[in-house]
């Protein structure tokens, strides 16, 4: 592997690069001038045709960079499937389509379809018919439609692999591979991964042909995130400690990492006894309970998230106010994503993490990679706090987009004609079959008797306050 020099910062204009003119037109109308440094890394050589493996996390741009490598390749009079992108989870997937879709608006005809595990086949089928230059989608799902003849991909110029790790956590290794067979072997790969655990040497091994490596250095803010370390006696102290931490802070959105599933239920379980406004998110939910937990959280209608950090992969959340790991992350890499999710956008947040006398090779492992001396923390006197409840509510309404029903719609069936104030209204999530409003405590009887009674699309759709 050759490892790529730092760009020089007059070189960072997309401007500057041999892109299609329609694909430097849009960017302008998007707003994207400068090239993130992962972009201005990684590009160059995706438009050389070299196969690239780049460190980076989601929030670095790096969709676009691999987004508009794959588009400048792209003939959209040459209707097969000339692009696949691999993702962990459908929430990525989604994302990426959307951001795919969004440089590609310049291209007239250009049809990118996402094909992800958790929902129906039978829609799959039938845009599978109508053909795709562009798919984005999930292993398993992918490689079943593979199987059944429905998918092909003799014509693949470029293959990408998005949040390779966790494609390896989840277990996705034997799908790739499979996937590979049915690729042709002479094409473009490209790996982009946050982390670099051993097995991301094997994978890339196998997948990319004298890749490129890009990494970028000083890209993760971890290094100016305060962080503090408890010490416990044993795995059990950690519950009151994490209570007491909660008591203290108060985060209105705080994700409290562990390190199974077992124990994201136990925790979630405390919690929740004690009063608090907490969900689990792991592996065990279903798509349907996974979509309501990220939408609550992320609505400020839940304050506390309990998960492994596969779940955690496509929360999609601009800043948390706490991560705390209830157990210390496998590795250093890990950790220091975790808590690269506090503080976005430069305001602080609160980073803790607690361990026992069994995590001190973690404890170098951290002190070494992030070159920190870690200073073990106290732990506040029990607090006398009581338990704080989230200031949202979200209400589910029974109708989504394939009912026509758009946000607009939402917002105004809730503030027209004596209806709760705009102030009131929080986010709002509308999926293919139902939707999500965040509405402010105070409001939420008020907003649901205005939903239950008022149309929506000249409809009126059941709706109920999720608890
Ligand atoms: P990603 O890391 O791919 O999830 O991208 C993070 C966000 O940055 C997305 O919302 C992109 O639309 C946006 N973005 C990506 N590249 C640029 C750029 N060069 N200038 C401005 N925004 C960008």
């Amino acid at each position: 592997m050759s490892n790529t020099s730092q760009p020089n910062p007059s070189s960072l204009c997309f401007s500057q690069l041999p892109l299609k003119p329609e694909l430097l037109s849009n960017l302008v109308t998007l707003g994207y001038e400068q090239m993130t440094p992962i972009q201005a890394q990684s590009l160059p050589k995706l438009i050389e045709g070299h196969d690239v493996i780049a460190k980076a996390k989601t929030g670095s741009g790096k969709t676009a960079a691999f987004g508009l490598g794959l588009l400048q390749k792209l003939d959209v009079r040459n209707f097969r499937v000339q692009s696949l992108v691999l993702c962990p989870t459908r929430e990525l997937a989604d994302q990426v389509a959307t951001e795919i879709r969004k440089l590609a608006r310049s291209i007239h005809n250009i049809k990118v379809l996402t094909l992800c595990g958790g929902v129906p086949m039978g829609p799959q089928i039938g845009s599978l018919e109508h053909g795709a230059h562009i798919i984005v989608g999930t292993p398993g799902r992918i490689l079943d439609h593979l199987e059944k003849g429905r998918l092909n991909l003799q014509g693949l110029q470029t293959l990408v692999l998005d949040e390779a790790d966790k494609m390896l956590e989840m277990g996705f290794q034997d799908a790739i591979d499979a996937i590979l067979e049915q690729a042709p072997k002479e094409r473009q790969s490209l790996l982009f991964s946050a982390t670099f655990p051993e097995q991301i040497n094997w994978i890339a091994g196998k997948v990319l042909r004298n890749p490129v490596k890009v990494e970028v250095k000083g890209a993760e803010n971890a290094g100016t995130i305060q962080q503090a370390f408890y010490r416990l006696d044993s795995q059990h102290d950690k519950r009151d400690a994490l209570t007491t931490l909660l008591l203290e802070n108060q985060p209105e959105s705080c994700v409290v990492f562990c390190n199974t599933k077992q124990e994201t239920f136990d925790v979630t379980e405390h919690l929740v006894s004690l009063g608090f406004s907490a969900l689990v998110l792991n592996g065990e939910l279903e798509q349907k309970q996974r979509d309501q937990t990220l939408v609550r959280f992320a609505n400020k209608s839940v304050s506390v998230l309990v998960a492994t950090d596969v779940a955690a992969r496509g929360l999609d959340i601009d800043k948390l106010d706490a991560v705390i790991n209830y157990d210390l992350a496998h590795d250093p890499d890990t950790h220091v994503h975790r808590i690269g999710r506090t503080g976005r956008a430069g305001e602080q947040g609160l980073a803790a993490s607690l361990f026992t006398d069994k995590d001190g090779h973690k404890l170098l492992a951290i002190e070494d990679y992030q070159k920190i001396t870690i200073e073990e923390s106290t732990l506040p006197e029990k607090s006398q706090q009581s338990v704080y409840q989230p200031q949202m509510a979200t209400i589910r309404i029974d109708g989504g987009k394939k009912q026509k029903v758009r946000p607009g719609d939402i917002l105004g069936a809730l503030t027209g004609n004596g209806g709760i104030s705009g102030k009131d209204v929080g986010k709002i999530n509308v999926f293919d079959y139902c939707a999500y409003v965040a509405v402010h405590k105070g409001a939420a009887k008020d907003a649901l008797a205005k939903l239950e009674k008022g149309k929506l699309k000249g409809r009126t759709f059941r709706a109920w306050r999720v608890r």
